[in-house]
């Protein structure tokens, strides 16, 4: 098979709350046990995930910031982290400030993009972004440089309100800086099969979104929510959960979906 480089996928949904970070974090760790390279780019200014993946404060000297402005090269970003085949570009408060400083500047939206352009992302064969909670700067850019997106939606009422926006925001970037950006699916989280209302959001988004969504769905898992302050993926605190189950349900699915 031709080698068409690494799936990038954007984690992204302007709600915050949702899983993304756990999505990206485990999702990347589920991957990575499964042989894959894996990068998982932090684009959050809350840096949640490079806290999840155990890169203390101190350790964060060169950022993502450094990526979208001082275009600080990819391979001086990345960290190897304690489990195997798992990569991090880690985030700090600092990416805060990228809005206003890129402001209107030409070029603004492909700061990502370039930063991937070098030979070092050929060595990954998925690159995860986790987005921030806002259809920003920084998510416009995770969406110029990402092959596709992955939507965590979170079971609740009101779950699908925010979707539509998010698609527009996709279709607008297909229309101009990334013509071959597609919705690789959506994820739901914090599932509880005890609760009606569970099923029925399940119900609305097979429905309206088909096969979009994936057979797999993250249960709530308190095991889910621990780990990061522990620095592990799930996978590692506690293989046997139900959240690791689930999260590498979800990477065989999406590994059956890729490869088909
Ligand atoms: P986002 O990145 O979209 O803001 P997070 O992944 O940080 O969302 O999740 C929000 C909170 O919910 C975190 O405290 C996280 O640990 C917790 N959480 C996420 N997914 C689950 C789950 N499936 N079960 C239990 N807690 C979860
Ligand atoms: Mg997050």
């Amino acid at each position: 098979m031709p080698n068409d480089g690494p799936v990038i996928l954007s984690v992204a949904n302007q709600k915050g709350g949702v899983g993304k970070t756990t999505t990206s974090i485990n999702l990347g760790a589920a991957l990575a046990a499964r042989g894959q390279s894996v990068l998982i780019v932090d684009l959050d200014p809350q840096g949640n995930a490079s806290t999840g993946l155990g890169v203390a404060l101190d350790d964060r000297i060169v950022t993502t910031y450094d990526l979208l402005i001082e275009e600080a090269k990819l391979q001086d970003v990345a960290q190897i982290t304690d489990f195997p085949n798992l990569v991090i570009a880690p985030a700090t408060t600092d990416l805060s400030s990228v809005d206003i400083e890129l402001g209107k500047s030409e070029g603004r939206i492909l700061r990502l993009k370039n930063a991937f352009s070098g030979a070092a992302i050929e060595a990954f064969d998925y690159v995860i972004i986790d987005c921030p909670p806002s259809l920003n700067l920084l998510t416009l850019n995770a969406f110029v440089a990402s092959t596709a997106v992955l939507v965590p939606l979170q079971t609740e009422f009101f779950a699908l309100e925010g979707l539509s926006q998010l698609l527009l925001t996709v279709r607008d970037v297909r229309d101009g800086a990334n013509p071959a950006l597609r919705i690789d699916g959506v994820v739901l989280t914090m599932y509880d099969k005890r609760n009606n209302l569970c099923i029925q959001v399940e119900n609305d988004a097979r429905e309206n979104l088909g096969d979009l969504v994936y057979r797999t769905v993250i249960p709530r898992n308190v095991r889910l929510s621990e780990a990061p302050s522990f620095a592990q993926p799930v996978l590692n605190y506690d293989p046997n959960s139900r959240g690791a189950i689930a999260y590498k349900s979800l990477a065989s699915e999406m590994l059956k979906r890729h490869e088909g």
